[in-house]
């Protein structure tokens, strides 16, 4: 299915939807410590949202069986949560989550790093993805096209050395969790799909301290780098719009976050 432009009652729900998002991942990220296990965090993302009134379209999506995708260090993406998962100081924890509100689906992501860390190479390429993530953002404007999004992403990861994940890439989001086109984190301005205002989409660079090979787990969900490399992952749901775009999945700055 081709991401199509929505109509403004599908924008008014597709908002109030990222809202939602935005709102529980920030709970999320300022909740993660050492001795957490990934379960911990994901019965916490079920319950927000349930209380907010949406529902959780990773939930069985080709058989997922949670409502988060939760990854530590070297895995990259759709790390299944479980109580046997227990984070520890210094890991890299990357937190995917969805929202369906009203049936429209927003999908965003962020990597944080747990206790207070002094690794520098750990704190860059945190910084530098969510860099690269606003980079592509800021391109994107009524006529875009998704060559133009990827070389804007890749322009920051490449210039940081990292390894840009080839095999996982941004897409259309709204009616369903993944609509066409796929947005690549890497390409050449003026080419790809061109996109409209009205069009909602998911741009979601990864990361990694060494190879952009990626690995499935034997889990069948789990995707890892193949040389263990540290990972990082940021993604939000942006609406094209004449002008430029609206995030919708923009968290608020917390005054009092913890640390
Ligand atoms: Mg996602
Ligand atoms: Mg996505």
């Amino acid at each position: 299915m081709t991401t199509r432009v929505k109509t403004a009652t599908e924008i008014l729900a597709i908002r109030e939807s990222g809202r939602m998002l935005a709102s529980i991942l920030s709970k999320l990220e300022v909740m993660v410590e050492e001795g957490l296990s990934t379960k911990d965090l994901a019965v916490v993302a079920e319950r927000e949202l349930n209380v907010l009134g949406g529902s959780a379209p990773f939930l069985g999506y080709q058989g997922f069986p949670d409502v988060i995708c939760i990854s530590l260090n070297d895995e990259v993406v759709h790390g299944i949560p479980r109580p046997d998962k227990i984070i520890k100081a210094g890991d890299l924890v990357s937190l995917d989550f969805g929202v369906n509100y009203r049936g429209m689906i927003t999908d965003s992501a962020l990597t944080v790093i747990a206790g207070k860390t002094k690794n520098r190479q750990q704190e860059e390429l945190v910084k530098y993805t969510d860099v690269a993530l606003d980079n592509g953002i800021s391109v994107v404007r009524d006529g875009v096209r998704t060559g133009d999004i990827g070389a804007a992403v890749e322009k920051v990861l490449k210039s940081k050395g990292y390894g840009i994940v080839r095999d996982l890439v941004g897409h259309g989001v709204g009616h369903m969790l993944h609509e066409d086109p796929n947005i690549p984190n890497y390409g050449r301005p003026n080419t790809g799909p061109w996109l409209k205002a009205g069009m909602t989409i998911a741009i979601e660079p990864m990361a990694t301290l060494g190879d952009e090979k990626v690995v499935l787990e034997a889990d069948g969900w789990t995707v890892r780098t193949r040389d263990h490399s540290l990972s990082a992952h940021f993604e939000h749901t942006v609406l094209i719009t004449e002008e430029g775009y609206e995030i919708l999945t923009l968290r608020e700055s917390l005054p009092n976050l913890k640390g």
